[in-house]
């Protein structure tokens, strides 16, 4: 027996999101898993991650 946690229950969807979660952030384009180096955000919101491709997605938060 383990004491050990379920973690990938609920985790089942893909190994690189994760991987890019524990990076920092995941690109919010729909379908995207890309590292999101690329943050936009107007004072006091929250901040809205892209990757390069999908950078100008970003814009219209700003
Ligand atoms: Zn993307």
């Amino acid at each position: 027996m383990s004491d050990e946690p379920t973690k990938l229950a609920d985790g089942m969807t893909s190994v690189s999101r994760q991987r890019a979660t524990v990076l920092g952030h995941v690109c919010e384009r729909k379908g995207c898993i890309r590292y999101a180096g690329f943050g936009f955000a107007r004072p006091g919101q929250e901040p809205h991650w892209f990757c390069f491709e999908h950078r100008g997605d970003g814009e219209r938060y700003l």
